[in-house]
């Protein structure tokens, strides 16, 4: 008798071989097998005439085999089986790798129904596709699911293990919520859901039935919302009042005059922070918004009343720069701000030792604490925490946020600010974050222009070049960004490598190379030199990605750009322009892919942040919005997640904490949605 918590070897047939290719896929149990969902379907039940197929096209053919030949290619010893389907409109030809078995299965005049992606080698091909033999008779009609797969291991192999595994063990499929609540909200019971995904018996059944999962993977983020929500209306925050003559004496001593957008934001913090509850609230602004001064002026009135601000930005490179411009703008006040990193350890503009550091800042003289993760690692006591500010927060680790959750006292709660230029849809944000305020800084300051944005065939790589020397030869400066560090199998540029290439391509430049392992003072100092225009060129991976201000940069190369998100894309191109010069972004791929090469259009086409988030959001899913893994959120099947999908999971998670507020009957719920509400994410 198998349980979901058997191993996968117990099942029978599964030896070490194939228990290694399923670890593979990160399934171990019995459990990780029912849940391993397929990503997409093959329909047989609609079928079209081979004649009709385009290339490129996903098709179901239906017809019969006229040639069948098993073949050995001698240069790549690979073993593959041809055959020519054919029906009264045409023919097809099929191509299998390496399953030297179907020659002799597939016979002459045997009638199949195939499935796959239409190729082109000289004819009209599909390769390794999905069949049936029509005379199988139950099979056609049918829905095929599609898994993820490895080395190893077949669609089928693994569609007929999942059946086992079902056979042997759904009955133990419990659902945490109780048939009445499920029928309430229209929702299928797992069991049911999981039976769709991987035995449909229409297509109808599908989309329900990813509802259901996507309702079960965000419901403890959205019961941690809910009490997080119902903690913070309980709680007590630090009351600062909006002291106007001096918010105006800051504003005549800046260089500029702020946006009404910054205004307005601006007025939306000093507002909640009058309350004495504590605001939470989002600050979202495009790359060059000019959410810092923004932040600036909210730490500034909050040290008036005697409070303390940390402020952690995710990149050591971001912390400096937000500590220059605080000193810059603090009005005198530079003795009270410090920048605390792995690195750095400074007051007022000189090194400071940690002891003094940790002195000062317990004892309250420093009122603004700016830092990077090293803010969490650190014993660090604050005598008067009165605001939190993390900008970028979605690229912090849960673990680090939820240390600086716990110096919240217990009877005053800091108020949170976070600030994100990821343009998060506002649907979204607020489905996420139900109790989250949000402020858009919509415009941009007065003085940029429109960034040129160019895709460059391999061909016209001496045209970029060209491009680059005539910027700086009238002073200006370049970014060239590529996709990973180290040299990938893939194609990819090393960052190294091509710092080594280009120094030949522009012997008479100044190149400096930045990457994230480099320690963060050597990062810095080459940081400091671009920004002070000893630098021309600046080699870098994405550690650049985000808030560094240097408005003499003009040109953004970006290698390998198929590797990168479009919000992501927007951010790096978000480098430049940031001045009153002309700017450019040029784009290289490394593969011709037709596909990425539309994406690249629209985000060419596109300077739209928000726009290019909500197509990302569409073709991509959820995942890239946020960059893999650094959304703090563990979401298991982001590709389920519908803004409907948020929305029922809320209702579901208002209903469950009103009839049970502890959660007394769902204990899986009650510890997952717990490890959220040990975070100091907005929600
Ligand atoms: P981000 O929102 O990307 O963090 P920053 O705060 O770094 O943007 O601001 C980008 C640049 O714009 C900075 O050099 C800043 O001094 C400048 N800036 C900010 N607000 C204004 C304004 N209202 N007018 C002109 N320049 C501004
Ligand atoms: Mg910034």
């Amino acid at each position: 008798m198998t349980t979901l918590n058997t191993k996968i070897e117990h099942l029978t047939g599964v030896g070490m071989s194939l228990k290694r290719t399923l670890n593979n896929l990160g399934i171990f149990y019995i459990e990780d097998l029912l849940y391993h969902i397929p990503f997409r379907y093959v329909d047989f039940s609609s079928k079209i005439a081979i004649g009709q197929a385009q290339v490129g096209q996903m098709v179901t053919l239906e017809g019969i085999i006229t040639e069948v030949k098993a073949r050995r290619s001698f240069r790549s010893r690979l073993q593959f089986t041809e055959a020519v389907l054919e029906d009264q409109t045409g023919i097809v030809k099929l191509v299998w790798f390496n399953q030297p078995y179907l020659a002799k299965q597939l016979t002459e005049e045997s009638t199949l129904v195939v499935a796959g992606k239409i190729e082109w080698f000289k004819q009209k091909q599909l390769t390794n596709p999905y069949f049936e033999f029509t005379d199988e008779g139950n099979q056609t009609g049918k829905i095929l699911p599609v898994y993820h797969l490895t080395k190893g291991i077949t669609n089928l192999r693994l569609a007929k293990l999942i059946k086992n595994a079902w056979d042997s063990s759904s009955q133990n499929i419990h659902d945490e919520l109780s048939p009445a609540l499920l029928k309430k909200f229209g929702l299928y019971d797992m069991r049911k859901s999981l039976e769709n995904l991987h035995f449909p018996a229409s297509k109808e059944s599908l989309k329900p039935s990813q509802l259901r999962l996507a309702v079960e993977d965000t419901l403890p983020q959205q019961v941690a919302s809910l009490l997080r929500q119902r903690q913070l209306e309980n709680s007590k925050a630090p009351a600062i009042a909006t002291d106007v003559d001096y918010v105006k004496s800051i504003l005549v001593n800046l260089p500029f005059e702020l946006t009404n957008s910054q205004k307005r934001a601006l007025w939306d913090i000093l507002q909640d922070m009058e309350k004495g509850r504590p605001m939470n609230r989002l600050l979202e602004g495009d790359v060059g918004s000019g959410k810092t001064i923004v932040a600036i002026i909210s730490c500034l009135m909050v040290a008036k009343y005697g409070f303390q601000t940390a402020i952690a930005a995710p990149t050591e490179i971001l912390a400096k720069q937000h500590y220059d411009t605080f000193v810059k703008f603090s009005g005198g006040l530079e003795n009270e701000i410090g920048l605390l990193t792995n690195s750095y350890c400074q007051i007022g503009g000189a090194n400071a030792s940690r002891k003094e550091m940790l002195e000062n800042i317990s004892r309250g003289q420093i009122k603004i604490l700016i830092g990077t993760h090293a803010l969490f690692s650190e014993h660090i006591s604050f005598s008067k925490l009165g605001l939190i500010i993390i900008d970028e927060q979605h690229r912090f680790g849960v673990g680090q946020r939820a240390f600086l959750g716990k110096q919240h006292s217990q009877d005053i709660v800091p108020h949170f600010l976070s600030m994100t230029a990821t343009p998060i849809p506002r649907t979204l944000a607020l489905s996420l974050f139900g109790n989250l305020e949000i402020s858009q800084l919509l415009q941009v300051p007065k003085n940029r222009q429109p960034i040129t944005t160019q895709l460059f065939q391999e061909e016209q790589r001496s045209q970029a070049y060209t491009l680059i020397r005539k910027e700086i030869a009238s002073g200006r400066q370049a970014f060239i960004i590529t996709p990973k560090v180290e040299a990938s199998e893939t194609g990819t540029k090393s960052v190294k490598e091509e710092f080594e290439r280009l120094k030949s391509v522009f012997p008479k430049m100044r190149l400096g190379l930045v990457y994230g392992g480099l320690k963060g003072n050597e990062k810095d100092r080459i940081m400091s030199e671009f920004n002070s225009g000893n630098i021309d060129i600046l080699v870098a991976t994405t550690v650049i990605e985000i808030g560094i201000d240097v408005p003499n940069a003009t040109v953004m190369l970006i290698e390998g750009a198929e590797n990168f998100g479009l919000a992501q894309l927007h951010q790096l191109r978000g480098r430049v322009g940031r001045g009153e010069h002309k700017s450019y972004c040029l784009l290289f791929t490394t593969q011709d892919d037709q596909l990425e090469t539309e994406r690249l259009k629209i985000f060419a086409g596109n300077s739209d942040g928000y726009k290019l988030a909500e197509y990302d959001l569409s073709q991509r899913g959820f995942g890239d919005l946020f960059g893999q893994d650094q959304s703090g959120f563990s979401f298991k099947y982001p590709q389920f997640l519908t803004i409907k999908a948020l929305k029922t999971s809320h209702d579901v998670a208002k209903e469950i904490l009103n009839n049970d507020p502890v959660l007394e009957n769902y204990e899986n719920l009650k510890n997952l949605s717990h490890k959220y509400l040990e975070t100091i994410h907005t929600e």
